[in-house]
């Protein structure tokens, strides 16, 4: 998805002078998928890190990260999670390229594998996707860019949520969350080699499976308002889950 990223971290890895030596982070460096298996299946770690980074001001619910570990714990073999919040002041840009998130990245993130742990980092900005088309409707919600890093434009999540009485932040971090984490656990076709075919021929690893989470209208504003507001109406208030195909996807690359 963002391999022209992946492929210029070796060139910027070397310039960062802010990380003391001892810690190797090149497990972390990874194109996005690369660990799915790691993630998935207890084979070399057992634990899972997660470092929340983000703006002061725009800290995820409690909600949404309760829903979030318990999709982790779901579909994965880990049950060892554990979440550390950390603070950050606002880099004032209104909007981030995933180069730039990176860079921040570099800056303040603190946590890489270690031992039999995993670690995940993710940021949540509180400014919108350097792509966004607002006119169009076209807002980006989050993205990920490497093994086990990922971005959540919580700024973006939250004026959509604004616009609507059936939607919550919370649903829409969860939704979020859980959606660009599918993607770490390698979905669709992304590290997670499909058992079946379900990719959607229009839009590049995700699914064609009606109602799935891995929807690729979930990663922008007007697909995901849709989606649940029409769960809501219906009586579903919970963030949509992942579909057959792609949980046969993770059983059989570690999951379950
Ligand atoms: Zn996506
Ligand atoms: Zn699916």
């Amino acid at each position: 998805m963002f391999l022209g990223l992946a492929v210029s971290c070796s060139k910027d890895s070397g310039e960062d002078g802010t990380i003391p030596v001892s810690i190797d982070k090149t497990a972390n460096l990874k194109t996005t998928g690369d660990s799915a298996n790691e993630i998935l299946s207890n084979n070399t770690f057992d634990k899972l890190l997660i470092e929340i980074a983000y703006v002061a001001g725009f800290r995820p619910t409690s909600n949404a990260m309760t829903d979030f570990v318990s999709f982790l714990k779901q579909h994965s073999f880990k049950q060892d999670i554990e979440v550390v919040y950390k603070e950050l002041p606002s880099p004032n840009e209104e909007k981030l390229t995933l180069d730039e998130i990176f860079d921040l990245e570099k800056e303040n993130r603190t946590i890489y594998n270690d031992g039999s742990t995993l670690a995940i980092y993710i940021y949540f900005a509180d400014a919108s996707s350097e792509d966004d088309k607002e006119e169009e409707e076209l807002v980006t919600l989050g993205a990920v860019y490497l093994n086990t890093s990922m971005v959540i434009y919580e700024e973006t999540i939250r004026t959509l949520a604004s616009k609507s009485t059936l939607v919550s932040v919370g649903d829409v971090e969860t939704a979020t969350l859980n959606h660009e984490f599918g993607h770490l656990l390698g979905l669709v076709d992304l590290g997670s080699i499909p058992v079946n075919n379900h990719e959607d021929v229009d839009a590049e690893n995700h699914c064609n499976v009606e109602g799935c989470l891995m929807r690729a209208e979930l990663q922008f504003g007007a697909g995901m308002k849709k989606m649940l507001e029409n769960r809501a109406s219906k009586g579903i208030a919970d963030a949509p889950g992942l579909g057959p195909e792609c949980i046969l996807d993770l059983q059989a690359n570690g999951g379950r």
